[in-house]
């Protein structure tokens, strides 16, 4: 019996806290400090009631955040006292699911340590089982087949629990209470060991250490992971992984590493403690480091990178398999280049047929592709007290972060005749994106959608979205690119809906993401440079300064126009970049010009400056990216380029060196700011008289370090000239040349220092695989604000 003090308190608690083990540590807690009342789900996060002595219900509240599952992040925690009502138990209350629409989906979640404890203990009953998981850990979204999240609506389904399994399933006291995909060696799934044609070579255990012992010989090994297949290799030999690059055509684009600890990143790369946490976290992305000198790895994992991907295992078989390893293995995407991730072991044997050795499988279902997570973290530049110490920027949002929504400002929390919006994103690294009230969901990246399989990926994205949030868009945003494939999809759904299209330019909605995720509104300065989108004018846009609200945007600056001589051409090769801006510093003179460094074939040349003279096939651009182009060439840093942003990032290196070898910061070019042509309003970026300066440098034999460094200190300078004629107080970095951490830092640091507030990515990804975000929050707007 209660006495007469006894509070009882409601509190709603909003974040990840459902699928993360939170109702058993509610229940165990309540229990530790004998408070009465229950538990339950709601469509968007956890109902509680508690009722006892007051300091107890204190100590409830206090220690419901401090020690909370590590997986569970709580937003807010909202508490009203509510009249007693005595009673003597806590319990659970099953989740009612009917009709139920919930936006929080569970991530997927790197193995938690009690779960590796269990996994390396041979008292265990799932010693060495390479699905063992519980609440805190495991597979949820790769699995999931329909909401709510229950058993029967995963990949799990098939998989009847046995007596041992249920009474853990049904234990509210354990930690593996309602943790759907449980499983054990008696019940669950089973690995496999197929050699290249998909013959049986062995299974369970044998089947771990024979992958593990064909890795060591140097063979390729497709493995069936979490979200879709890997390919492993031996990242020590070079002459294994240059073999993984040629059977998978991808010549020098980065490979991520899996390493087997923490310890053995360290003794490859330099980690800095904010990077280990990330590896560490139950996200467990690939961490971008930097690579040590003496490091004993392939040069071929990353040729001429001073940067490595590095990631830990996060699943039990990853773990397993590393035990065995104990080295770095190459852990990339199961596919071709650039075709979407395999996650169906008979289709790998198609697709990734001539690619992989061997497949290690299981009869675990994966219900969709998801890629692991890239992120970058490095420290801000000195900046005003508020601002956070680290930058974390992500480059790719996948495993581990989707489909955790991104919640908007207040301003977005009313309703709107646009809502729900579906925006299908870009070309580049494309993803989707729901937006319902005040929360958007983004898909996992899908890609480039350049190939039949990638579209048909995406178009399943967009299925998927809908279905597992059970929403029915009423507004569809796109980009304003008509040929995207994924704006002719828009097209034709609208069309087949009924529903509105709202087309936003690329640039806009790259500012927009940007402001969504921090849940600002109100005019900004968006500074969107990239290397390509679709502008008004129907022109390749991508050095841009854009007054924007999500209601629309004036482009108030933007970078003088060049060609790119033979257009689609012009992006593989920056050695036709730098043509083109040679052109417009020297005309005629540019087809016998040579430099130390840019000496194209005398034919080429002639021939680009024909294409740069009449301009056929060469279309007209104002890409910042391109401009980095332009310099790798200029600069003999690269002439010719085989993945999108490896000119830009040699720049981006070389400038790097030149801060790391000491000496007095280089001083930028000087770039001209000119009012724009009558018809138009807005300054324009005058590059030509960097060009020049380029040049003169190049012939006193300056070092293309220095050259980089001046170039990025060059447009920083000329930002914040903008940023003053602009006279708005926010600046927005945004779009793929701010996954450059050497100009991101360079240009927070001079903004702040000028008295601006800068905002870059930390939600989404600065790249186009941010587009999504931002489309769907300036088509929320578009039906209420004047048209865009
Ligand atoms: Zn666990
Ligand atoms: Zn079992
Ligand atoms: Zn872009």
């Amino acid at each position: 019996m209660r006495d007469s003090i006894a509070h009882r308190l409601r509190v709603e608690v909003d974040g990840t806290v459902q699928g993360v083990g939170f109702r058993p540590f509610v229940y165990r807690l309540a229990r530790e400090l004998e408070l009465a009342g229950w538990i339950s789900n709601k469509s968007d996060g956890l109902l509680i009631e508690v009722e006892g002595e007051a300091g107890a219900v204190e100590t409830f509240l206090h220690r419901l955040e401090t020690d909370a599952p590590a997986s569970a992040r709580v937003e807010t925690l909202m508490t009203a006292v509510i009249p007693a009502q005595g009673g003597i138990s806590f319990s659970i209350c099953p989740s009612t699911g009917s009709g139920q629409r919930t936006l929080v989906i569970p991530p997927d979640l790197a193995t938690c340590l009690d779960c590796r404890r269990e996994l390396a203990d041979p008292t265990d009953r799932r010693f060495r089982y390479p699905f063992l998981t519980c609440t805190q850990c495991g597979p949820r979204f790769s699995l999931l087949t329909a909401i709510p999240y229950d058993r029967p609506n995963t990949t799990m389904a098939g998989f009847g629990l046995c007596s041992a399994c249920r009474t853990e399933y049904e234990d509210e006291t354990d930690r593996r209470f309602h943790a759907e995909p449980i499983a054990c060696p008696a019940c669950g799934p089973h690995v496999i060991l197929w050699d290249e044609e998909g013959r049986d070579v062995a299974g369970g255990d044998e089947a771990l250490h024979k992958a593990a012992a064909l890795i060591r010989e140097g063979f390729i090994v497709a493995v069936k992971g979490l979200g879709g297949f890997q390919l492993w290799v031996d990242a020590g030999p070079e002459e294994a992984v240059q073999r993984l690059r040629s059977r998978k055509r991808r010549p020098d684009k980065p490979f991520a590493l899996l390493f087997p600890s923490v310890e053995s990143v360290r003794a490859s790369c330099v980690l800095s403690p904010e990077e280990e946490t990330f590896l560490r976290s139950p996200q467990a992305p690939i961490v971008l480091v930097r690579k040590r000198q003496e490091a004993d790895l392939a040069e071929a994992v990353s040729p001429g990178n001073p940067y490595i991907g590095a990631m830990l295992p996060a699943t039990p078989l990853h773990y397993l398999l590393m035990e065995d390893l104990q080295r770095p293995v190459v852990a990339t995407s199961g596919n071709r280049s650039e075709e979407p991730i395999v996650i169906d072991e008979r289709e790998a044997l198609i697709r990734l047929k001539g690619i992989a050795d061997a497949f290690l499988v299981h009869n675990r279902p994966i219900a969709r592709p998801v890629d692991d997570s890239v992120i970058r973290v490095f420290p801000a530049g000195p900046e005003p007290k508020s601002k956070p110490k680290m930058n974390v920027v992500l480059l790719r949002r996948a495993r581990g972060f989707v489909p955790q929504a991104i919640r908007l400002g207040e301003n977005m929390r009313q309703g709107r005749t646009s809502d729900p919006v579906l925006a299908v994103g870009g070309h580049l690294k494309n993803t989707v994106a729901m937006l319902c009230g005040d929360r958007v969901v983004m898909s996992q990246h899908v890609g480039d959608l350049s190939t039949v399989e990638a579209v048909l990926a995406f178009r399943q994205v967009v299925d998927d979205l809908q279905r597992l949030l059970q929403v029915a868009p009423q507004t569809i945003a796109c980009d304003r690119h008509p040929d995207y494939r994924s704006s002719v999809f828009a097209r034709e759904l609208a069309a087949a809906l009924s529903v509105p299209l709202v087309p936003v330019q690329h640039h806009h909605a790259h500012v927009a993401s940007c402001m969504a995720e921090h849940g600002i509104d109100g005019e900004v300065l968006g500074i969107a440079w990239d290397g390509a989108g679709y502008g008004l004018d129907g022109q390749i846009w991508g050095g841009e300064f854009l007054i924007a609200s999500y209601e629309g945007f004036t482009r108030f600056a933007h970078l003088r126009p060049f060609r790119l001589p033979g257009g689609e051409a012009a992006m593989r090769e920056p050695i036709r970049t730098a043509a083109a801006l040679l052109w417009d510093i020297m005309g005629e003179e540019m087809p016998a010009h040579r430099l130390p460094r840019w000496k194209p074939p005398h034919n080429q040349q002639v021939q680009l400056a024909m294409l740069l003279r009449t301009g056929v096939a060469s279309p007209w651009t104002t890409s910042m990216g391109r401009l980095f182009d332009g310099v790798a060439s200029l600069t003999g840093l690269c002439h010719s380029a085989s993945f999108e942003g490896q000119a830009a990032m040699a720049v981006e290196f070389a400038a790097e060196r030149a801060r790391q070898s000491g000496g007095d910061p280089a001083a930028g070019y000087s770039m001209d700011l000119r009012p724009g042509p009558s018809t138009a309003k807005g300054w324009v970026v005058d590059w030509r008289p960097m060009v020049s300066a380029i040049v003169d440098d190049l012939r006193v034999g300056s070092s293309a370090e220095l050259i980089a460094a001046r170039f990025h200190a060059g447009i920083v300078e000329v930002m914040l000239r903008v940023a003053r004629e602009a006279g708005l107080e926010r600046v927005i970095l945004t779009g793929g040349c701010f996954q450059n951490a050497y100009l991101l830092r360079l240009a927070q640091h001079r903004l702040a220092e000028a008295g601006f507030t800068v905002y870059s990515h930390c939600l989404a990804p600065p790249n186009d695989g941010g587009l999504s975000l931002g489309q769907a929050v300036v088509a929320a707007h578009h039906a209420d604000g004047p048209s865009i």
